[in-house]
Protein backbone atom coordinates (compact mmCIF):
# COMPACT_ATOMS: atom_id res chain seq x y z
CA UNK A 1 0.00 0.00 0.00
CA UNK A 2 2.47 2.31 1.11
CA UNK A 3 4.17 1.54 -2.88
CA UNK A 4 1.13 2.48 -4.47
CA UNK A 5 0.30 5.72 -2.33
CA UNK A 6 4.17 6.75 -3.33
CA UNK A 7 3.00 6.21 -7.17
CA UNK A 8 0.04 8.06 -6.70
CA UNK A 9 2.05 10.99 -5.59
CA UNK A 10 -0.03 10.81 -2.17
CA UNK A 11 3.61 9.90 -0.61
CA UNK A 12 7.20 10.73 -0.28
CA UNK A 13 9.67 9.58 2.46
CA UNK A 14 12.90 10.91 2.20
CA UNK A 15 15.14 9.23 4.58
CA UNK A 16 18.40 11.57 6.04
CA UNK A 17 21.14 9.84 7.93
CA UNK A 18 21.93 12.19 10.98
CA UNK A 19 25.52 10.92 10.39
CA UNK A 20 25.73 12.64 7.47
CA UNK A 21 25.14 15.99 9.35
CA UNK A 22 27.73 15.12 11.99
CA UNK A 23 30.93 17.34 12.25
CA UNK A 24 34.80 16.13 12.13
CA UNK A 25 36.16 12.76 10.17
CA UNK A 26 34.60 10.59 12.38
CA UNK A 27 31.17 11.50 12.33
CA UNK A 28 30.17 11.25 15.53
CA UNK A 29 26.47 11.31 16.89
CA UNK A 30 26.76 9.88 20.17
CA UNK A 31 28.78 9.96 23.01
CA UNK A 32 29.07 9.12 26.77
CA UNK A 33 26.32 10.68 28.94
CA UNK A 34 27.47 12.93 31.70
CA UNK A 35 26.58 11.61 35.45
CA UNK A 36 28.00 7.84 34.21
CA UNK A 37 26.03 4.98 33.52
CA UNK A 38 26.02 2.71 30.55
CA UNK A 39 25.11 3.25 27.09
CA UNK A 40 25.48 6.17 24.39
CA UNK A 41 23.55 9.04 24.02
CA UNK A 42 22.75 10.87 20.79
CA UNK A 43 24.66 14.53 20.78
CA UNK A 44 22.14 17.33 20.07
CA UNK A 45 24.50 19.48 17.49
CA UNK A 46 24.10 16.47 14.49
CA UNK A 47 20.47 15.75 15.34
CA UNK A 48 19.75 19.73 15.54
CA UNK A 49 21.66 20.05 12.40
CA UNK A 50 20.25 17.68 10.16
CA UNK A 51 16.96 18.45 11.12
CA UNK A 52 17.50 22.19 10.00
CA UNK A 53 18.76 21.56 6.88
CA UNK A 54 15.83 19.30 6.04
CA UNK A 55 13.35 21.81 6.47
CA UNK A 56 15.03 24.83 5.42
CA UNK A 57 14.96 26.47 9.01
CA UNK A 58 17.05 27.84 11.65
CA UNK A 59 20.54 30.21 11.60
CA UNK A 60 18.06 33.16 9.19
CA UNK A 61 18.24 34.82 12.35
CA UNK A 62 20.91 35.85 14.81
CA UNK A 63 18.76 35.30 17.16
CA UNK A 64 17.43 32.29 16.15
CA UNK A 65 17.70 29.22 19.04
CA UNK A 66 14.80 26.73 18.18
CA UNK A 67 12.40 25.99 16.22
CA UNK A 68 9.80 24.94 18.55
CA UNK A 69 7.96 28.06 19.16
CA UNK A 70 7.36 28.65 15.62
CA UNK A 71 7.75 26.01 12.80
CA UNK A 72 4.47 24.84 11.24
CA UNK A 73 5.90 20.87 10.59
CA UNK A 74 5.17 18.74 13.23
CA UNK A 75 8.93 17.67 14.34
CA UNK A 76 8.13 14.34 15.91
CA UNK A 77 10.77 12.95 18.29
CA UNK A 78 10.14 9.47 18.77
CA UNK A 79 10.51 7.56 21.97
CA UNK A 80 8.89 4.98 24.47
CA UNK A 81 8.44 8.41 26.31
CA UNK A 82 6.08 9.78 24.29
CA UNK A 83 2.33 9.86 24.28
CA UNK A 84 1.19 6.66 23.30
CA UNK A 85 0.04 6.43 19.24
CA UNK A 86 -3.14 5.52 18.59
CA UNK A 87 -5.86 6.45 15.49
CA UNK A 88 -6.58 9.86 16.97
CA UNK A 89 -2.91 10.67 16.87
CA UNK A 90 -2.69 9.67 13.22
CA UNK A 91 -5.70 11.58 11.95
CA UNK A 92 -4.22 14.62 13.59
CA UNK A 93 -0.75 13.80 12.02
CA UNK A 94 -2.56 13.29 8.73
CA UNK A 95 -4.07 16.76 8.60
CA UNK A 96 -0.11 17.52 8.05
CA UNK A 97 1.25 18.28 4.47
CA UNK A 98 4.73 17.31 5.47
CA UNK A 99 6.02 15.46 9.18
CA UNK A 100 9.41 15.14 10.24
CA UNK A 101 10.07 12.00 12.43
CA UNK A 102 13.19 11.90 14.24
CA UNK A 103 14.68 8.10 14.91
CA UNK A 104 16.99 7.99 18.06
CA UNK A 105 19.06 4.79 18.86
CA UNK A 106 21.32 4.19 21.70
CA UNK A 107 19.77 5.40 25.11
CA UNK A 108 18.18 7.50 23.43
CA UNK A 109 18.47 11.38 22.67
CA UNK A 110 20.43 14.51 24.85
CA UNK A 111 17.60 16.02 26.58
CA UNK A 112 18.01 19.73 24.92
CA UNK A 113 16.65 17.90 21.57
CA UNK A 114 13.21 17.03 23.13
CA UNK A 115 13.35 20.50 24.99
CA UNK A 116 14.20 22.55 22.15
CA UNK A 117 13.52 20.76 18.52
CA UNK A 118 10.71 18.33 18.49
CA UNK A 119 7.64 19.49 18.68
CA UNK A 120 5.72 16.37 19.42
CA UNK A 121 6.47 13.04 21.44
CA UNK A 122 5.19 9.70 20.14
CA UNK A 123 5.99 5.77 21.46
CA UNK A 124 4.28 3.09 19.53
CA UNK A 125 3.80 0.90 22.54
CA UNK A 126 4.70 0.16 25.88
CA UNK A 127 8.01 -1.57 25.30
CA UNK A 128 11.49 -0.21 24.03
CA UNK A 129 12.76 -1.39 20.70
CA UNK A 130 16.78 -1.03 19.61
CA UNK A 131 15.68 2.29 17.15
CA UNK A 132 13.01 4.64 15.86
CA UNK A 133 13.04 3.10 12.64
CA UNK A 134 10.36 0.70 12.96
CA UNK A 135 8.33 2.95 14.88
CA UNK A 136 8.39 5.80 12.33
CA UNK A 137 7.39 2.76 9.63
CA UNK A 138 4.42 2.38 11.78
CA UNK A 139 3.38 5.69 12.18
CA UNK A 140 3.61 6.74 8.10
CA UNK A 141 1.85 3.08 7.20
CA UNK A 142 -1.40 4.10 9.99
CA UNK A 143 -0.96 8.23 8.42
CA UNK A 144 -1.01 7.27 4.89
CA UNK A 145 -4.16 4.90 4.76
CA UNK A 146 -6.13 7.94 6.04
CA UNK A 147 -4.96 10.04 2.96
CA UNK A 148 -8.08 10.49 0.90
CA UNK A 149 -7.15 7.85 -2.19
CA UNK A 150 -4.53 5.47 -0.33
CA UNK A 151 -6.90 2.35 0.13
CA UNK A 152 -8.49 1.27 -2.66
CA UNK A 153 -12.41 1.81 -0.91
CA UNK A 154 -12.75 5.82 -0.65
CA UNK A 155 -15.00 4.68 2.81
CA UNK A 156 -12.34 2.27 3.72
CA UNK A 157 -10.84 3.48 6.65
CA UNK A 158 -14.14 4.75 8.54
CA UNK A 159 -15.43 1.75 9.68
CA UNK A 160 -11.89 0.30 10.70
CA UNK A 161 -11.18 -0.66 14.27
CA UNK A 162 -10.50 2.20 16.45
CA UNK A 163 -11.66 4.51 13.61
CA UNK A 164 -15.53 4.86 15.26
CA UNK A 165 -13.87 4.00 18.75
CA UNK A 166 -15.49 0.72 18.43
CA UNK A 167 -13.44 -2.53 17.53
CA UNK A 168 -15.03 -3.28 13.58
CA UNK A 169 -17.66 -5.59 12.94
CA UNK A 170 -16.83 -9.90 11.74
CA UNK A 171 -16.28 -10.10 7.85
CA UNK A 172 -17.16 -12.79 5.41
CA UNK A 173 -15.98 -13.14 1.87
CA UNK A 174 -16.94 -16.21 -0.51
CA UNK A 175 -17.70 -19.04 -0.27
CA UNK A 176 -20.71 -19.08 1.94
CA UNK A 177 -19.74 -22.33 3.39
CA UNK A 178 -16.10 -23.40 3.91
CA UNK A 179 -15.59 -26.92 5.62
CA UNK A 180 -19.19 -27.27 6.82
CA UNK A 181 -18.96 -23.31 8.69
CA UNK A 182 -21.38 -20.92 7.25
CA UNK A 183 -21.86 -17.53 6.75
CA UNK A 184 -24.35 -15.03 9.02
CA UNK A 185 -27.86 -15.25 7.40
CA UNK A 186 -28.12 -11.70 7.61
CA UNK A 187 -24.94 -10.82 5.54
CA UNK A 188 -26.58 -12.98 2.62
CA UNK A 189 -29.88 -11.36 2.72
CA UNK A 190 -29.09 -8.29 0.61
CA UNK A 191 -30.97 -6.04 3.48
CA UNK A 192 -28.68 -3.14 3.85
CA UNK A 193 -30.76 -1.61 7.21
CA UNK A 194 -30.35 -5.35 8.55
CA UNK A 195 -27.01 -6.08 7.67
CA UNK A 196 -26.01 -2.14 8.90
CA UNK A 197 -28.12 -3.26 12.33
CA UNK A 198 -26.39 -6.35 12.66
CA UNK A 199 -22.89 -5.00 11.94
CA UNK A 200 -23.15 -2.21 14.45
CA UNK A 201 -24.36 -4.95 16.84
CA UNK A 202 -21.10 -6.90 16.38
CA UNK A 203 -18.88 -3.90 17.03
CA UNK A 204 -20.59 -3.26 19.73
CA UNK A 205 -20.40 -7.14 21.12
CA UNK A 206 -16.89 -7.44 20.09
CA UNK A 207 -15.54 -3.95 21.86
CA UNK A 208 -18.07 -5.04 24.86
CA UNK A 209 -16.34 -8.29 25.26
CA UNK A 210 -12.47 -7.45 24.54
CA UNK A 211 -11.73 -3.83 25.14
CA UNK A 212 -14.46 -2.57 27.99
CA UNK A 213 -12.31 0.64 28.14
CA UNK A 214 -12.99 1.68 24.27
CA UNK A 215 -16.46 2.13 25.33
CA UNK A 216 -16.07 4.74 28.06
CA UNK A 217 -15.03 7.23 25.02
CA UNK A 218 -17.89 6.05 22.27
CA UNK A 219 -21.09 8.00 21.87
CA UNK A 220 -24.10 5.73 22.11
CA UNK A 221 -27.54 5.94 21.28
CA UNK A 222 -30.35 4.67 22.59
CA UNK A 223 -30.36 1.30 20.87
CA UNK A 224 -26.93 1.20 21.74
CA UNK A 225 -27.05 1.12 24.67
CA UNK A 226 -29.97 -1.23 25.18
CA UNK A 227 -27.79 -4.07 23.00
CA UNK A 228 -24.87 -3.35 25.79
CA UNK A 229 -27.80 -3.67 28.73
CA UNK A 230 -28.46 -6.87 27.17
CA UNK A 231 -25.14 -7.96 27.07
CA UNK A 232 -24.16 -7.06 30.20
CA UNK A 233 -27.53 -8.95 31.50
CA UNK A 234 -26.78 -11.95 29.65
CA UNK A 235 -23.12 -12.41 30.81
CA UNK A 236 -24.44 -11.96 34.44
CA UNK A 237 -26.47 -14.74 34.35
N1 LIG B 1 16.62 4.69 27.06
C1 LIG B 1 15.45 5.12 26.35
C2 LIG B 1 15.07 4.13 25.25
C3 LIG B 1 16.01 4.15 24.09
S1 LIG B 1 15.52 3.02 22.87
C4 LIG B 1 14.30 5.23 27.33
O1 LIG B 1 14.26 4.47 28.28
O2 LIG B 1 13.42 6.08 27.13
C5 LIG B 1 16.33 3.68 21.46
C6 LIG B 1 15.44 4.45 20.48
O3 LIG B 1 14.45 3.59 19.95
C7 LIG B 1 14.70 5.62 21.08
O4 LIG B 1 15.48 6.78 21.08
C8 LIG B 1 13.49 5.75 20.15
O5 LIG B 1 13.76 6.55 19.01
C9 LIG B 1 13.26 4.32 19.70
N2 LIG B 1 12.17 3.66 20.43
C10 LIG B 1 12.30 2.66 21.33
N3 LIG B 1 11.11 2.28 21.80
C11 LIG B 1 10.17 3.03 21.19
C12 LIG B 1 8.76 3.11 21.26
N4 LIG B 1 8.04 2.34 22.07
N5 LIG B 1 8.12 4.02 20.48
C13 LIG B 1 8.82 4.83 19.66
N6 LIG B 1 10.18 4.81 19.56
C14 LIG B 1 10.85 3.92 20.30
Amino acid sequence: MLKRASDAGLLDVQLHNIRDYAAGKHQVTDDYPYGGGGGMVMKPEPVFAAVEAVLGIGAQSADYQSPVTNHPIPIVLLTPQGRVFNQRVAYELAQHERVALICGRYEGFDERIREHLATDEISIGDFVLTGGELAALVVVDAVIRLKPGALGDPEGASDDSHASGLLEYPHYTRPPEFRGWGVPEVLLSGDHAKVDRWRREQALRRTWLRRPDMLAAVELSQTDRKLLDTLRHVVDK
